[in-house]
């Protein structure tokens, strides 16, 4: 699955008619979790048929696609899933109760409920009775390319700056692009505070300027807008056009964040065949205020999401391996060598190797993954031929050996 994604510019009263269909959508899901909430034990199919009552009862739940309104349903049962997930994990903390919506962004439709057009291909039509209509889809992908049944999904999307529509392909990425050489190299990489990543080969990656300058942006805008609320009573239109520039510059900070992600990781895809990287709960450390910060800004998760996607997409090879004395053993020796947030430097009173404590721990990242990639290979990559594997094997074992053996 894959998305394309277009801009359109709907008019006044298409507006309308997507904010209807998208408060319908809301309506949906927050009654099925009602009537969950309502009869403990109630299941899928409950749910389902749920849906199909208060498609009898409510005429404008009716107008809305069927196959959109069971979407929404559907949007229940991850909720209800996801708790019932974290319950029987023992996850720490909140469990994630599901909550009633109120600010839905989007509706979603299936196959059906809408049509594109057969010559331009360049509209799309919603056909059912929330009245929508025809939008252009304004972009240069080209829909075009792809079979109409491998559109599986449909959706329309509000953001801050305007709508969008999103198709789901049906496609493996991995159909779209040639293999790539296999580059024998294998990298580890340790995300830091102090920079983006460091990796095994000793290379690192500053965090961009443009982290600390859109924050203080942010804080600007976002301070004009508490200026201008008003408790209490209606907002004036001052506030909400202060609230719409800093929903804006929100857009534009998470999609530059995004871009860089995509392009740090699809590089370290397209130069080794192995990445391995630490496994980390962000959500204990963004507990921590002190850490806080850095690591939500650095935009880990995101990162680590279009490694693994253009890892799966070229045929590589990522692990995770669970963080555990990463930054504290030496690289060389194994000795475990305390050292605080603050010691930027790794020195081995045993051995004598000194690195850069962040390329130490990517050291320490790469072995480990090593020695536990005989056995998860088969998980890790279904794809890729052990003899890859042996080959990234024997020349990494020859790279760690140069680097030890100069010192
Ligand atoms: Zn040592």
């Amino acid at each position: 699955m894959f998305i394309l994604e277009y801009k359109v510019k709907p008019k006044p009263q298409q507006i309308l008619a997507i904010e209807e269909a998208i408060r319908t959508t809301q309506f949906v899901r927050n009654k099925v979790l009602r009537f969950w909430m309502d009869n403990r034990g109630v299941g899928k199919t409950e749910l389902f048929r749920h849906n199909t009552q208060l498609r009898k009862e409510f005429e404008f739940v009716k107008d809305l696609n069927s196959h959109a309104c069971q979407t929404a349903v559907e949007r229940t049962l991850r909720a209800i899933n996801r708790f019932y997930d974290n319950c029987q994990k023992q996850v720490k903390g909140k469990k994630g109760y599901p909550r009633f919506k109120k600010n839905t962004r989007s509706v979603e439709y299936k196959v059906s409920g809408w049509k594109l057009d057969q010559q331009t291909k360049k509209h799309i039509t919603f056909t059912d009775k929330k009245r929508i209509g025809r939008l252009k889809l304004i972009g240069s992908r080209d829909i075009q390319y792809y079979q109409p049944e491998q559109i599986k999904r449909v959706r329309i999307l509000r953001r801050a700056d305007g709508y969008y529509v999103q198709f789901s392909i049906q496609l493996d990425p991995r159909d779209t692009v040639k293999p790539l050489t296999p580059t024998q190299k294998a990298v580890g990489i340790d995300v830091g505070l102090k920079y983006f990543l460091a990796d095994s080969q000793g290379n690192i990656e500053p965090i961009p300027q443009f982290y600390r300058q859109s924050e203080k942006q942010l804080n600007r805008l976002n301070r004009k807008k508490s200026k201008k609320f008003r408790r209490g009573q209606p907002q004036s239109h001052n506030y909400h056009k202060a609230r719409q520039r800093y929903a804006r510059k929100h857009l534009r900070v998470s999609r530059q964040r995004e871009e860089f992600a995509k392009r740090v990781a699809l590089r370290l895809i397209k130069s080794n065949d192995l990445v391995a990287y630490e496994d980390l709960n962000v959500k204990g450390m963004v507990r921590n205020r002190h850490l806080a910060k850095s690591i939500t800004d650095a935009g880990w998760s995101t990162f680590r999401r279009w490694l693994e996607y253009f890892g799966d997409k070229y045929g590589k090879i990522t692990i995770a391996v669970p963080p555990h004395n990463t930054s504290q053993n030496c690289s060389n020796c194994g000795k475990k060598v305390q050292k605080t947030l603050s010691t930027r430097t790794h020195v081995c009173p045993d051995c004598r190797f000194v690195e850069d404590r962040d390329i130490n721990a990517a050291l320490n990242i790469l072995k480990i993954a090593l020695s536990r990639v005989g056995r998860t290979l088969t998980h890790a990559s279904g794809e890729t031929s052990s003899w890859l594997v042996g080959a990234i094997l024997l020349a990494n074992e020859d790279s760690l050996n140069e680097e030890s053996s100069c010192l």
